[in-house]
Parts: C-alpha cells; sequence; structure tokens
C-alpha cells in the first residue's frame, strides 16, 4: 500500500473508480481517459511499482492478469480483439506508478496506442 498512489486510493475506496471486476488479487476499472472503445485497466490489490519491481512471488499474479483479459475484453464488448499492455518506465510512458495491464479493444480507429 502506498498513501499517494491514485490506485492504491481507488482499491482502498478513497476515490471512485469504474470497476468491472475484483476479486482476492486484482481490481479492474474503466480507464478514466479511454484510448479505445473498451480500456480497462487490471490493478493488483498490492502496490509494486512495475515490472522492474516485480518478485518471482508475483508469477501467478502477472499470469493471472494475462489469462483473465481475454475475458474481461469478450464481457466489455471487446468481440474482435483486444491488446494487453504494461507501461514501464518515463521511456516507457508510464504515468501512474502502480502496476497495472491496460487491456484495449473495440472497433478501430483508436486515439492513441
Ligand atoms: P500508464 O501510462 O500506463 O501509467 O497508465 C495510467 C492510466 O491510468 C492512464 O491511461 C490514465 O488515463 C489512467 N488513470 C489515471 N487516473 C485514473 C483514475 N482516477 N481512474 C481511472 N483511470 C485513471
Ligand atoms: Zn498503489
Amino acid at each position: 500500500m502506498s498513501s499517494n498512489c491514485i490506485f492504491c486510493k481507488i482499491i482502498r475506496g478513497e476515490i471512485p473508480g469504474r470497476k468491472v471486476y475484483e476479486d482476492e488479487d486484482l481490481v479492474v476499472i474503466h480507464d478514466i481517459h479511454p484510448a479505445a472503445p473498451v480500456h480497462l485497466l487490471m490493478v493488483p490489490r498490492e502496490h509494486f511499482d512495475n515490472l522492474d519491481t516485480a518478485e518471482d512471488r508475483h508469477l501467478r499474479l502477472l499470469g493471472k492478469m494475462q489469462l483473465l483479459a481475454p475475458r474481461l475484453a469478450r464481457e466489455q464488448g471487446a468481440t474482435n480483439g483486444y491488446r494487453v499492455v504494461t507501461n514501464n518506465g518515463p521511456d516507457g510512458g508510464q504515468e501512474v506508478y502502480h502496476l497495472h495491464v491496460h487491456v484495449l479493444g473495440g472497433p478501430r480507429p483508436w486515439k492513441r496506442l
């Protein structure tokens, strides 16, 4: 947990998030600035910055998010393909330093990556 982290605040219920799924490991919300018709963020309950600070013990969590992506994409209406993206560090375009996985889909064109 990190007191100033926006995703930790959403997970704690201190600021609103449009949740589409949650379980003991993670929360999934709609991105507030969607870059595609379907734009979800899979956010682990545990705070760690990004893949640079992921550890072996996160293997199951990271795999789980990959396997959850197709189900959530389909449920949200991305029935013709989707992207699964994690941004890491400044040159990776990361803005929020709480690891998360973007799921982007829906009819193209999309606004950006
Ligand atoms: P990244 O650039 O990979 O760190 O992505 C951070 C994402 O979080 C961006 O796509 C933002 O639009 C999104 N975001 C920031 N604040 C919020 C929020 N309060 N609720 C939902 N999504 C957010
Ligand atoms: Zn956090």
